[in-house]
């Protein structure tokens, strides 16, 4: 019932219902938590409701709220359906006041205790109940302490007179008295709980966790009982497995005579857990013993937080644990062999994005502090020279050197200096910004708006906060997986998990990679979703000369030499590939990006002009000028190209022709898709795929190969007419890069870095819709373009070649929608297969998505 009690309201009832020992109390439901969030009141009959189960509260403990003998304490906790560790309010000690302070020291025998606690309550209280700025009240702590002098001990009268402080701290920056009612001290906990569902900082914490805002937080209620009774008492979390690695056995701390927060509070240095065993013999055993009730009842690793209380054992919350994605793989893997749960149900345990996790390298245990932290914008571990620029990255990469860019920010001119960087370090821009997104695309490092740094690029330095400067050449460490900046070379660990999937290493005795190799093959034997991979290849200087012919005997000329150089590079494909389909996309670019930039190079014939000099690059620049567009992602590409540049699509598709009948004389099998890019009309398909298949049924003369032509899907308009598309189209591979861009009218390249950050801290969507794949509007194209499809060719083939491809978030639509394949980036085929392998088999009809 957590979506009504909370996580942890949830097993706190389960925990009570298994008749483990966990203090009385209630909890109210997210239910109400939403009601008084909208109205900004609590919910009619709230309050009657909580003095009904206050009364079960105090029969079940035989003592009243706050009253003066024996006071009966509650805690007042928040719990989301979701953990939010920390994120929200937790009100300890509620029902001390100026009367029952006495009973609580008569009772406990303490009266340190008991003023330390009021003093606490005061603090707390005034802090997250009534907004009184912490800083008054920890100063008049910090004076009494120094008023002490060098123990600082302060002594159960310093902390009477102390708590009289607070009240007065108090009573001045709220403008009201501490509340000496119990049940008022109550129900403005429980409002403040309700309210601590907003506060900025969980705000920020959904946003990161994509948690819905709209959940709301329940309130636990819960009596009070107290580890800091002296050397019989005590606190502790425990997990029962290790959540770092996922080793078996009982991990967690303990601080015996301590309450609540403090193990996590680091204040005092925390006793290993089994550490218990001699200090609280009964109550240690009793704890393994419900440890390991827990986690076959839950059939997982459980977290636990336990208080002893005079030599008696409370269970004061459960969850199952989070853990760390190596943890989560070694569990899974381990649940399974216990026979714990079966090999489905571990596959389910692990996501994608904890095998991407585990993909990347890292640096080495190091004592080694950061010199800066920005934003961990792209995993991995970096080590290069700081290059300010990205024609130096370019240039000192090409001599040998591993190099990291450093920018204040990227714009797609950086593009190529991404490409031959190890690492991005830049001073401004978050997790959205061109260089984050694009680093992620390439597979590269990225810490971003790393803001300490002050960059000069000008001079081509960076200064630290304490006034390193760290000059071009010198070498820095980047971790893009915890955002930080180190001077000097780190040493790289590389990842275990890749090397495996690259076949470099077997799973050998190694429980991760087993649990790694075990889960994806089983993945593998699940998934209905094929798994293709993407590859980019370079031609540049050919093409280069293609574009520079300014008669048709020049271009000829130059498509016979481009010929052998594609003929060679298919073959090659084709053997590699042998048996397995090859999709090759015919020419896709706009012109203009094989040529150099305009602006530069109108420089550099102005300079040879005015030199004399008979060396100007003139032909160069009226090339790029009659190739300049204004809106090149629009304009001249994709079949268009094939279109108007007579003669370029014949020449690739002889190619691919040449070489697949050199592969079957060869004793191959070549399987070979001709993809026609950008196509949005089935007239453009239905020239260009004519031509086509004159050339390779005349090329296939003595040499019979399979070939299908086919088109991607990544305009609006193919979308829309995809059934009469599908008429031509052997397949359809829905390029969902165009496709966002196309459907959304954003030029990526432009609005990454402009646009999204406001985007999405208005909310208006949670992720970019360049990473994770937008259901309802692309999405919606992509399914009725499917079903469209299908129903004019019920054996298309259909895939996606699109960065979506290779997002774990979005495998799962791709899936539903009904395709046959994925094709993502290489280094993205593992976390596929496993997400794949997540979705149950059997095709669904497309018709159910098409106007869903
Ligand atoms: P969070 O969700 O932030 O962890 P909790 O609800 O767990 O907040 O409470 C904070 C701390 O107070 C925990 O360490 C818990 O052990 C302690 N605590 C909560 N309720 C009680 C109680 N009834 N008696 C003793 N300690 C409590
Ligand atoms: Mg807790
Ligand atoms: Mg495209």
């Amino acid at each position: 019932m957590a979506d009504l009690l909370g996580g942890k309201g949830a097993n706190l009832a389960e925990m009570t219902v298994m008749g483990l020992p966990v203090p009385p109390g209630f909890t109210i439901t997210t239910e109400a938590c939403r009601a008084y969030l909208t109205t900004g009141a609590p919910p009619e009959g709230l309050a009657a409701e909580v003095g009904e189960h206050l009364h079960a509260l105090e029969r079940a403990m035989g003592r009243k709220l706050g009253q003066v003998d024996e006071p009966l304490l509650v805690s007042v906790r928040s719990g989301a359906r979701i953990s939010m560790p920390g994120m929200m309010d937790t009100v300890l000690d509620i029902g001390l006041t100026d009367d029952s302070v006495a009973g609580l020291a008569a009772w406990s025998g303490d009266e340190r205790l008991a003023w330390g606690s009021y003093r606490r309550l005061v603090q707390m209280f005034g802090t997250t109940v009534l907004g009184v700025a912490d800083e008054h009240l920890s100063g008049a702590l910090r004076a009494a302490k120094q008023a002490k002098g060098v123990t600082g001990d302060l002594d159960a009268e310093d902390l009477r007179a102390l708590t009289a402080t607070f009240k007065d701290i108090v009573r001045e920056q709220a403008g009201r008295e501490f509340p000496q009612d119990p049940r008022e001290q109550l129900d403005l906990a429980i409002r403040s709980v309700f309210e601590s569902w907003n506060t900025g900082r969980a705000h920020v914490y959904r946003r990161a966790e994509h948690i819905p805002e709209d959940l709301g937080t329940a309130v636990n209620v819960c009596a009070m009982v107290f580890g800091n009774l002296g050397e019989d008492a005590g606190t502790g979390v425990a997990f029962t497995r290790d959540p770092a690695t996922g080793a078996p056995g009982v991990y967690g701390d303990y601080l015996a005579d301590a309450q609540g927060e403090d193990v996590v509070a680091g204040i005092r240095n925390t006793l290993p857990l089994h550490r218990v065993a001699d200090l609280q013999p009964r109550a240690y055993e009793q704890l393994m013993r419900i440890m390991r009730t827990l986690e076959e009842h839950y059939r997982d690793l459980c977290d636990i937080e336990f208080t002893i209380e005079r030599g008696k054992l409370w269970m004061l919350q459960t969850r199952v644990g989070k853990r760390t994605a190596a943890a989560a793989f070694r569990i899974a893997e381990a649940l399974r062999e216990e026979g714990v749960i079966d090999a489905d149900e571990a596959l389910r345990r692990v996501t994608g994005a904890q095998l991407a996790q585990l993909m990347f390298p890292r640096f080495a245990e190091t004592a080694t502090t950061p010199v800066a932290t920005g934003v961990a914008a792209s995993p991995g571990a970096a080590v290069g020279e700081a290059v300010f620029d990205s024609a130096t990255a370019v240039r000192r990469a090409e001599q040998g050197a591993a190099v990291i860019l450093v920018r204040r920010e990227t714009n797609p001119d950086d593009l190529d200096g991404l490409i031959h960087a190890r690492g991005v370090l830049t001073s401004r821009g978050g997790k959205t910004s061109h260089a984050a997104v694009v680093a992620r695309g390439l597979g590269r490092t990225c810490v971003c708006g790393a803001e300490s740094l002050d960059l000069d690029v000008a001079n081509r330095r960076f200064t630290t906060a304490d006034g390193t400067v760290v000059a071009e050449g010198d070498v820095i460490s980047i971790d893009g997986t915890a955002g930080e900046v180190y001077l000097g070379e780190l040493a790289v660990v590389p990842s275990p998990v890749a090397d495996y999937f690259e076949g470099r290493r077997a799973p050998g005795n190694d429980a991760l990679l087993q649990a790694v190799d075990r889960i994806t093959t089983h993945a593998d034997a699940r998934r209905r979703l094929e798994v293709r991979a993407n590859a980019d290849g370079d031609r540049r200087v050919l093409v280069e000369r293609l574009i520079l012919a300014e008669t048709a005997a020049e271009r000829e000329a130059a498509l016979a030499a481009l010929l052998p150089q594609q003929r060679a590079d298919f073959v090659g494909i084709l053997e590699e590939m042998d048996g397995l389909p090859v999709t090759i996309r015919l020419l896709d670019s706009p012109l203009h990006e094989f040529l150099t930039d305009r602006t530069a190079l109108t420089a550099e014939v102005a300079v040879a002009r005015a030199l004399g000099r008979p060396d100007a690059p003139e032909k160069l620049l009226r090339a790029v000028e009659r190739l300049h567009e204004a809106n090149p992602i629009l304009g001249t590409r994709g079949v268009r190209l094939g279109l108007v540049v007579p003669g370029l699509y014949e020449m690739q598709v002889r190619a691919i022709a040449e070489a697949a009948a050199i592969r079957v004389r060869a004793g191959g099998k070549p399987r070979v898709e001709i993809m026609i890019p950008l196509v949005g009309d089935v007239r453009e398909l239905d020239i260009v795929a004519a031509r086509a298949r004159r050339i390779l049924d005349g090329a296939a003369a003595g040499a019979e190969f399979p070939y299908e032509i086919g088109t991607m899907i990544e305009l609006r308009r193919a979308a829309v007419t995809a059934g009469r598309i599908a008429g031509s189209a052997e397949f359809f591979s829905f390029g969902t890069n165009d496709l966002t861009q196309t459907v959304w009218g954003f030029s990526r390249d432009d609005v990454e870095a402009s646009v999204f950050p406001t985007y999405l801290a208005e909310g208006i969507f949670a992720v970019s819709p360049f990473e994770t794949i937008d259901r309802d509007g692309v999405g919606k194209l992509i399914a009725d373009a499917v079903a469209a499809g299908r129903a004019a060719r019920p054996d298309l083939v259909l895939g996606v070649c699109g960065e979506h491809g290779g997002d774990p978030a979005s495998i799962g639509f791709f899936h539903e929608v009904g395709l046959d394949y994925v094709s993502c980036s290489p280094f993205r085929v593992p976390v596929v297969r496993l997400e794949a392998g997540l979705r149950r088999r059997g095709r669904r009809s497309p018709d159910e998505f098409a106007s869903a």
